[in-house]
């Protein structure tokens, strides 16, 4: 029995903002617990809450880079619950009225093509504490502690339209949840920093067997700390849905935790006990009014998004889909690339130093392309020696490194690569008479490589040339080598 899958998500990214949400009280990560915190946030009796204007601008922000529709008035809403880590006793979000809704994040489908991702809407909320126990998991904590610091802080909830082009494999969540992840970085709306917990998503599935319009129940995984653990979690869940039902079983609408030791989701509560939030409209603020200038605004403000951008670079520096779509992944890093490119002629050759040889340094070293502290000048210029045969790649490569451990070294950037190939000496051998004498002592310490090649074997003739490159440390013209090395034979 084959089935067709329906994923929706609810993400939450915590928003760039200095303050919180309804406090003046700072946001900044990795301070020490409970040093954050205010009578606001901390849910005294009598304190008022002050909507910060930066973090309703953020949220629009996000909207309208989501194709979303933004309500000219929006308002908060009590959640109420009872945990450890909400103070107050309610989350402020919104409910009936949020500030974006209908939009839509596209991203590449299965079969190729581009697939529009229906979002049902993106409201404002504020985060609740954490909760720090005393041993990894809390069934075997001895106590646990509360920290107050993110109480308040401002978040977004992207919620996905089951209705409307819903996530349709495990591939497509991926992309999607990349893709909501760039674009908010892109905007700078959240750094989105999955480790700090900026970046937090649940999820719902639900099967049906293929060519029926009849869905089963939903289920809701929550717990999920990492873009592997919801690829693990949904695996896990398409698999354990598809059994019940390839045997004739139903699945109950329930929500289930990700258990990332185990690999597995647990019933974590049925239908029957699902929360009764009790929402109502937050007396102690008054409904919010967007006017058509502020969107205009924050729309004319708003920096090109990563897929226009990977457009303008295929049509601009005539470089593959492929390759635009990585160089425009970071915001930073296609910054980088057009810097570079301003001072490099062969686009398409900057474009693949810059996927395979940067992206390897910077991966070895663990730092992102402002961490290299290699200016993009000095690389385009490196690229741009190398296109021009002023450098065998060879050199190219040895210089990058050189450029960025220098950087790193000193923390500055350091020589540029004029100058380091003008003091080591690593101008490469062009003379022919040199590069014929190279060949020629080559094949006289290797004469077994010889009587192959004679013998028609086209192999030891790269040996021949490895040889030589190592003896010139790389600056002989592998080009040229080759020429005359099949020159020698032929006649
Ligand atoms: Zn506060």
């Amino acid at each position: 029995m084959e089935f067709d899958v329906i994923i929706c998500f609810e993400i939450h990214a915590e928003l760039k903002t200095e303050s919180k949400l309804f406090c003046p009280c700072a946001t900044k990560p990795g301070a020490p617990p409970n040093t954050q915190v205010c009578p606001v946030c901390a849910g005294h009796p009598g304190t008022l809450p002050v909507l910060n204007r930066k973090a309703v601008e953020q949220c629009i922000k996000a909207g309208l880079a989501m194709n979303c529709a933004i309500r000219e008035h929006a308002k908060f809403a009590r959640k109420n619950y009872f945990y450890p880590d909400l103070p107050k006793g309610y989350q402020i979000s919104q409910y009936d009225e949020p500030l974006c809704e209908y939009g839509y994040l596209e991203i590449m489908g299965d079969d190729g093509e581009p697939y529009q991702v229906g979002i049902k809407r993106i409201h404002l909320e504020e985060d609740a504490g954490k909760l720090v126990h005393s041993a990894k998991s809390f069934e075997r904590s001895e106590y646990s502690l509360v920290d107050f610091n993110r109480a308040g802080v401002p978040l977004i909830e992207i919620v996905a339209d089951h209705t409307r082009n819903p996530v349709r494999s495990v591939e497509e969540a991926r992309r999607y949840l990349e893709g909501i992840r760039q674009v908010l970085r892109y905007i700078d709306a959240s750094d989105c920093i999955i480790e700090e917990g900026q970046f937090r998503c649940d999820v719902n599935i639900s099967l049906k067997p293929k060519g029926s319009d009849q869905f089963n129940e939903r289920v809701e995984i929550k717990n999920m700390a990492s873009f592997k653990a919801v690829r693990a979690a949904l695996e896990y869940e398409i698999k354990r849905q598809s059994d019940i039902l390839a045997t004739g079983g139903t699945v109950a609408q329930e929500t289930r935790l990700f258990d990332e030791e185990k690999q597995v989701t647990i019933l974590m509560r049925s239908k029957e006990d699902a929360p009764d939030y009790r929402y109502f409209p937050e007396p102690d603020l008054v409904g919010l009014h967007i006017s058509q200038e502020l969107v205009e605004k924050i729309a004319s403000q708003m920096p090109e998004l990563p897929s226009v951008k990977a457009q303008r670079f295929v049509a601009a520096y005539g470089i593959s889909k492929a390759d635009a779509l990585l160089l425009t992944r970071e915001r930073e890093l296609s910054h980088y690339f057009e810097e570079a490119a301003k001072h490099c002629q062969d686009r398409k050759r900057l474009a693949i130093w810059t996927i395979k040889e940067l992206f390897r340094i910077l991966n070895e070293n663990k730092i992102t392309v402002e961490q290299c502290l290699v200016p993009p000048q000095d690389f385009g210029r490196l690229v741009q020696l190398i296109s021009s045969g002023e450098i065998t790649e060879k050199i190219g490569k040895t210089v990058l490194k050189e450029m960025v451990d220098a950087a790193l070294s000193s923390g500055k950037p350091g020589k540029g690569p004029g100058q380091i190939i003008e003091e080591r000496g690593l101008k490469p051998i062009t003379d022919r008479g040199a590069l014929e004498r190279l060949v020629l002592e080559a094949m006289e310490a290797h004469p077994e490589a010889v009587e192959k090649i004679r013998a028609g074997k086209p192999e030891p003739v790269n040996f021949l040339i490895g040889q030589i490159m190592k003896k010139t440390n790389g600056r002989a013209h592998a080009g040229r080598l080759r020429e005359i090395i099949a020159e020698k034979f032929s006649s």
